[in-house]
């Protein structure tokens, strides 16, 4: 019998589904995490580079800025050579919507606080986006909420950025288009949760999450696993997107990370280290910080115990497929909680690569 997946915490809320390219979105296809280049959209060859980056690092999706007519130019190379579907992001310029379309990217990213200002031309991209098969992403934003809004609220709260995205996708949806998703994103984690609670309980379009100028690494890494988690573990959201001053890589290894904990994907690597303490005999956080190196990249799923003594090593590592219990100068190295051998501390990273690589032979061939 085949093994029972891992438990989750919510089901998944039901939503339309709609297709980014050959990426699924909502109605039950896995969340997919996406990032956003950083070069210039008119240097092709270096965001084609970064993309190709991002797909070595798991991206599903990547978003390209459009914001003038050289970028839009520059949009049917990107879209062709992207090995992952492309999503135009525009804000300003309806043309640079029909230019994304015809040059086959998978999805345009719209700015209803801008929409407004072309309603006579939402006709006309519903129609253009249908007769390609491209999708739309309603990307409500607190820094750019519809003006009427902010007006009536007086500031961007949960409601006023829900209001913004329903009234934005009534508009396509009185042309009988509703292949879109959608995003209301917010810097604070709060105001972002409740606003896809509440989006969430108004309507069954898929949803696109992000807290928007999360900040550097560290912050913007906690408020996204925070928020994402919070609304993931209830059901909420089919795409994610983590938004930090960092390299867009780093936007998908954190996006990644969150699906992986939340059992909303595969987990890969796994290290399980202990914080250490006034027991240890070794550098656990050098340690653990050289095991992740030495293993990062591994394709299968492999949870490895470092533990800093051999108190509570072997009880910890039992659960893991492999890891190391140190004390006295050594590391107890186990396989699926049984010691198999002993080995000098400064051999301990480079015996847990070679038994991690011989343990996924191991996998390959079962
Ligand atoms: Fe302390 Fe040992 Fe536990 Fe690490 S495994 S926290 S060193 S008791």
């Amino acid at each position: 019998m085949p093994p029972l997946p891992p438990p989750t915490l919510a089901e998944r809320r039901k939503t339309r589904q709609i297709r980014v390219g050959k990426v699924l979105v909502g109605g039950g296809a896995p969340v997919s995490v996406q990032s956003m280049t950083t070069t210039p959209t008119t240097d092709i060859n270096a965001t084609l580079q970064q993309i190709a980056e991002l797909t070595a690092t798991g991206c599903d999706i990547v978003r390209v800025a459009v914001p003038s007519q050289d970028d839009a130019d520059a949009l049917p190379a990107i879209a062709k050579k992207s090995q992952i579907p492309v999503i135009a992001d525009i804000h300003f310029q309806p043309k640079y919507v029909f230019a994304a379309i015809d040059a086959g990217c998978a999805a345009v990213r719209v700015n209803p606080g801008n929409i407004r200002k072309f309603d006579d031309q939402v006709k006309e991209i519903a129609k253009a986006a249908s007769d390609a098969g491209v999708s739309l992403r309603i990307g409500v934003n607190a820094g750019s909420l519809d003006p009427r809004l902010l007006k009536k609220y007086g500031k961007p709260t949960p409601e006023a950025l829900v209001e913004s995205a329903l009234w934005e996708a009534s508009l396509f949806e009185e042309h009988g288009f509703h292949d879109f998703k959608i995003s209301v994103k917010h810097h604070d984690p709060v105001v972002m949760v409740r606003a896809y609670e509440l989006l969430s309980e108004q309507c069954d379009y898929p949803l696109h999450l992000g807290v928007t100028e999360a900040g550097p690494a560290f912050q913007g890494t906690i408020k996204s696993a925070v928020a994402f988690g919070a609304l993931l573990s209830k059901g909420i959201g089919d795409t994610i997107r983590v938004s930090l001053s960092a390299p867009p890589a780093e936007e998908v290894k954190v996006g990644l990370k969150i699906l992986e904990s939340l059992n909303l994907r595969e987990r890969h690597l796994e290290i399980v280290s202990c914080p250490s303490c006034g027991r240890a005999q070794v550098d656990v956080y050098k340690l653990a910080d050289e095991v992740t190196a030495g293993l990062e990249g591994m394709e299968f799923p492999l949870r490895v115990a470092v533990m800093g003594c051999v108190v509570n090593g072997p009880g910890e590592a039992r659960e893991a497929d492999l890891g190391v219990a140190s004390g006295n100068g050594k590391g107890q190295i186990f396989v699926k909680g049984e010691v198999v051998k002993t080995v000098p501390e400064s051999q301990i990273v480079e015996t847990l690569i070679d038994e991690a690589l011989r343990i996924a032979e191991e996998m390959k061939l079962a």
